[in-house]
């Protein structure tokens, strides 16, 4: 038997991370940290710290079927 390390981290707590940690093969994740990094960075247009908030709050709330087969 042998043991990958595919799987992401897990939150269970209910506190919103700073940084948000996006699932490793999630389309939707990848997506939300895309907009994550446009929100968070001052030389962008969409540069907007409340929206990074939400979009942290999406990405650490986005649920994740469990994939043990790998
Ligand atoms: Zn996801």
């Amino acid at each position: 038997m042998r043991l990958t390390g595919m799987s992401g981290p897990v939150f269970l707590s209910t506190s919103v991370p700073r940084t948000p940690v996006p699932v490793d093969g999630c389309a939707v994740c990848a997506a939300l940290w895309q907009q994550y990094r446009d929100a968070t960075d001052p030389r962008r247009a969409e540069f907007c710290r409340s929206r990074a908030t939400d979009i942290a709050v999406e990405i650490s709330r986005h649920p994740h079927p469990k994939r043990t087969n790998r």
